[in-house]
């Protein structure tokens, strides 16, 4: 009798987008549990509290659905969409940022894995989505080509790397490390330092020898 598939176990689609940002800030969070606000992180938030209460209402011939939670199966994730517009059945995904209109990798590969379980969850293909981006109350598409989905699926391996190995990676100092919350965990300037430091005196001490 053949044996049934396990079913994976479901990451974060929201992890993708941290990971991408920084796979230590990634680690950081659903690895060790750890989170600070910051005046970005609580922007967001109370953007993502006006679309969080789940609901719909129809505009025209489009349906508007908020709060949708996600699945997939097949790519093992889970999460939610801020918006999804149906129009004659077919599905496309709007996610809120609260920054101008600019494209940013992260919030690219969210999106995308949104379209992964939307496809698998209405049996259809989704070519294109949005990012609303609130400062400048202006959307972008966002087509999901195949480099995109390439990106996504490495990044989706990535995170479930990261997960089976617990494994924190180290720090690297970067212009992104001035708006992140979690810097006062994370201290790039000292962790960096301190394990480039330990990792000198352990090859001096290997090569006394
Ligand atoms: S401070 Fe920099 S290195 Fe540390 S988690 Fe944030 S972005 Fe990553």
């Amino acid at each position: 009798m053949p044996q049934k598939e396990q079913p994976i176990e479901p990451i974060q689609i929201s992890a993708l987008n941290q990971y991408v940002f920084c796979p230590r800030r990634c680690a950081l969070m659903y690895v060790d549990g750890i989170w600070h606000d910051n005046e970005h992180t609580a922007l967001g938030t109370m953007l993502h509290d006006r679309s969080d209460a789940p609901g719909y209402e129809t505009d025209g011939d489009v349906k508007v659905l908020r709060a949708l939670p996600l699945y997939s199966f097949r790519y093992g994730l889970s999460g939610k969409a801020d918006i999804v517009e149906i129009r004659r059945g077919e599905p496309t995904p709007v996610e809120y940022k609260k920054g101008r209109r600019r494209r940013f990798e992260n919030d690219d590969v969210q999106l995308c894995a949104q379209a992964f379980c939307l496809e698998e969850m209405y049996r259809t293909e989704v070519p294109s989505g949005y990012i609303y981006h609130a400062a400048s109350k202006r959307r972008r598409e966002v087509l999901f080509d195949w480099r995109l989905r390439a990106e996504t699926e490495r990044a989706i391996a990535a995170v479930r790397e990261l997960m089976a190995t617990k494994r924190i990676p180290p720090a690297v100092l970067a212009p992104r490390c001035d708006g992140c919350s979690l810097r006062v965990s994370c201290l790039p300037e000292i962790t960096g330092v301190v394990k480039a430091s330990i990792y000198e005196d352990y090859r001096r001490m290997i090569w006394a020898e």
